[in-house]
């Protein structure tokens, strides 16, 4: 078939994000402030490093922040500083980006994986208290796509298994469940800036919140050399500072985050109603008391590979998060764990696909997507 034969009249393209819209309103200010900073030469724990700081942790509803180098510093860190030990196991969900695991090794810990639940895509409560035993000293959700883990009954659970609550909250920024907030559940929550993140630098840095002075006291230590005063070196650190010049960035981007947000949800809302009876699809369960900021717009569907496709004919991108569950990687062959482990995990690597959703995509870029949605299931 010729590409004048598949093509509709008026094709529209859409991306899967597209981050240059939210930028060009705030562009002059950015540079400005950065051009401030090359004045300065303050590009290492300037002001706008403390400032961003404060309104984040304001943000997150917890006293205290430490800004870092990246997603993966923040829970690392956060794990360390929260006083885990080597050896020490740390609950993990299948369903996830490999930084959770990563996070873990890296802070000496050893990864225990535990399915998903169906109801919520994230870390299913009774397979963590099964795997819980005599060297567990942490439980680590995540908050995947965006949408919390069941929050109150995993801090119910750590608190009668006298276990660390730690959120991988790098997808989440500003989702609550129950009425509590991402990131403000636990001992600590880490947050990831990478670009594509609800709120993203322009460049990698992350974050996390911990309502406990001593554990952001050691953080604020571990990211620079392990230093508590200059040149007074307390414990052995890492190079893991929050730059100065992603700090302006973030910290002229936050006040926009709600806005953002909210354009998230209206999206989400926009595809969920129109996409509720189409083939197969089935969109992703939103508990009562969820309110989640979609970082992503998954879809269930037996092929997503095939509609994938179909959509990109057409000028439509779109994502596979995650294609192999992080137990199947290998990268964690080590574990020694095997297909079969975590059937709903391993179901939902084989049936999600992630349609676009960012904030600024126009009502003719969600129709685009519904309808192309709608031609792959009518043609089958
Ligand atoms: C992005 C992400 C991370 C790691 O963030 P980086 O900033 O890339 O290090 C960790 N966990 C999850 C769930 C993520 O999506």
């Amino acid at each position: 078939m010729s590409a004048a034969a598949t093509e509709p009249a008026s094709r529209l393209d859409v991306p899967f994000v597209d981050v240059g819209a939210l930028h060009a309103s705030l562009k002059q200010r950015i540079l400005d402030e950065l051009a401030a900073v090359i004045d300065s030469s303050a590009f290492s724990n300037g002001p706008a490093v403390a400032a961003f700081e404060q309104a984040f942790a304001a943000y997150c509803h917890r006293p205290c922040c430490v800004g870092v180098a990246s997603g993966l510093d923040a829970l690392r860190v956060g794990l360390l500083a929260a006083g885990l030990e080597p050896g020490d196991e740390v609950i993990v969900p299948a369903n996830t980006f490999v930084a959770t695991l990563e996070a873990v090794e890296q802070a000496g810990g050893r990864p225990v994986v535990v399915d998903v639940s169906e109801a919520d895509y994230n870390m299913d409560v009774a397979a963590a208290s099964d795997a819980i035993g005599p060297r567990t000293r942490c439980l680590l959700p995540v908050h995947l796509f965006g949408q919390l883990a069941d929050v109150t009954t995993l801090e119910r659970l750590a608190r009668t298994r006298g276990l660390m609550l730690i959120e991988d909250a790098c997808q989440a920024h500003g989702a609550t469940r129950d009425g509590r907030h991402a990131g403000a559940v636990g001992i600590v929550g880490g947050f990831s800036f990478y670009p594509s993140k609800n709120l993203g630098a322009m460049g990698d840095a992350g974050a996390l919140v911990t309502p406990d002075a001593d554990v952001a006291a050691r953080a604020r230590a571990l990211r620079e050399h392990g230093q508590t005063a200059k040149y007074r070196h307390d414990v052995p650190g890492y190079t893991s500072r929050l730059d100065t010049v992603q700090a302006v960035v973030l910290g002229l981007k936050l006040p926009h985050l709600a806005g953002w947000n909210d354009a998230r949800r209206a999206a989400a809302a926009y595809y969920s109603e129109a996409l509720k009876e189409v083939g197969d699809l089935r969109t992703m369960p939103v508990p009562p008391g969820s309110d989640p900021v979609w970082h992503l717009y998954v879809v269930r569907t037996s092929d997503p590979a095939a509609l994938g496709s179909f959509l990109s004919e057409r000028g439509i991108q779109s994502g596979r998060h995650y294609p192999v569950p992080v137990h199947l990687t290998r990268a964690y062959a080590h574990l020694g764990l095997g297909r079969g482990d975590f059937p709903v995990a391993e179901l939902l690597a084989d049936e999600l696909l992630s349609l676009p959703l960012f904030p600024g995509i126009s009502e003719a870029q969600l129709e685009a997507v519904v309808t192309a949605v709608s031609e792959y299931f009518a043609g089958r």
